[in-house]
C-alpha cells in the first residue's frame, strides 16, 4: 500500500469522525457540565490553575470557562468524550454477546431498531428500552431511557450494546451506520466482533 493511499484513508477517517462527532454541535457549557468533577479538576491541575479544588460542579464549570480559552476546553471535552466512547464500547461489546442482556425486536431493520437492555444488579435489574430510527439515509435518531442518554446526551453503553448486536447479526454494516462512532470505537468493533467469526 502506498504512503499516499494510507494518508488518504487517514484523512477520510478524520473527516468521517468529524461528521459523526455530534457532541461538537452541543453547547460547550453543556459538554463541560456532563464531565465529572474529577476530570474538570484534573484539567486545572494539569495547567497549574489554582483554586479549583474546593469548587462544586456548577461553580467549577463556570470557573474553567473563565480560566481557559474556548479552544482548550473544546479539545478537552473532545478528548474526554473519546475516552467515554471507547471505554463504554469495550463494555458494550461484552454485553452484546449475551442474549440475556441484549434483546432485539425481531421486526427490527435498518430503518427502525428496537432493543431492550437488561442487566442484573445486586439490588435488582437495570432495564432500558433503546431505539434507533433511521428515516432518512444520512442521519439516525438514537435514544435510551438511561440518565447518560436522556440528561447528558451521550451515546451510552446500552445503545452501543444494541448497535454491536445489530452489526453482529448483519442488520446493517458499520459503513451504513450514520450514528455516533469514533475511529477507536470502530477499531474495537472490527477487532472483537468480526474477527471472532472468521475461521
Ligand atoms: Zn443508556
Amino acid at each position: 500500500m502506498s504512503i499516499a493511499f494510507v494518508g488518504l484513508i487517514t484523512t477520510y477517517a478524520n473527516i468521517r469522525h468529524l461528521g459523526w462527532d455530534m457532541a461538537s454541535k452541543l453547547p460547550l457549557e453543556f459538554r463541560l457540565s456532563r464531565l465529572t468533577v474529577n476530570s474538570l479538576r484534573n484539567l486545572c491541575d494539569a495547567h497549574n490553575v489554582q483554586r479549583a479544588s474546593n469548587l462544586l460542579k456548577e461553580d467549577l464549570v463556570r470557573f474553567v470557562q473563565v480560566n481557559f480559552d474556548k479552544r482548550t476546553l473544546e479539545d478537552f471535552c473532545t478528548a474526554q468524550e473519546d475516552i467515554y466512547f471507547v471505554e463504554n464500547m469495550a463494555k458494550a461489546i461484552k454485553w452484546s454477546a449475551s442474549r440475556k442482556i441484549v434483546e432485539i425486536n425481531p421486526k427490527s431493520d435498518y430503518t427502525m431498531v428496537e432493543g431492550v437492555f437488561t442487566l442484573r444488579r445486586s439490588d435488582g435489574y437495570e432495564v432500558y428500552n433503546i431505539r434507533f430510527v433511521n428515516e432518512t439515509t444520512d442521519d439516525v435518531a438514537t435514544s435510551c431511557e438511561c440518565v447518560d442518554s436522556r440528561e447528558r446526551g451521550y451515546f451510552c453503553s446500552h445503545q452501543m450494546a444494541v448497535l454491536v448486536r445489530c452489526l453482529a447479526n448483519g442488520l446493517f454494516t458499520l459503513d451504513q451506520w450514520t450514528g455516533p462512532m469514533t475511529p477507536e470505537g470502530e477499531d474495537l468493533i472490527l477487532a472483537n466482533v468480526f474477527r471472532k467469526k472468521r475461521k
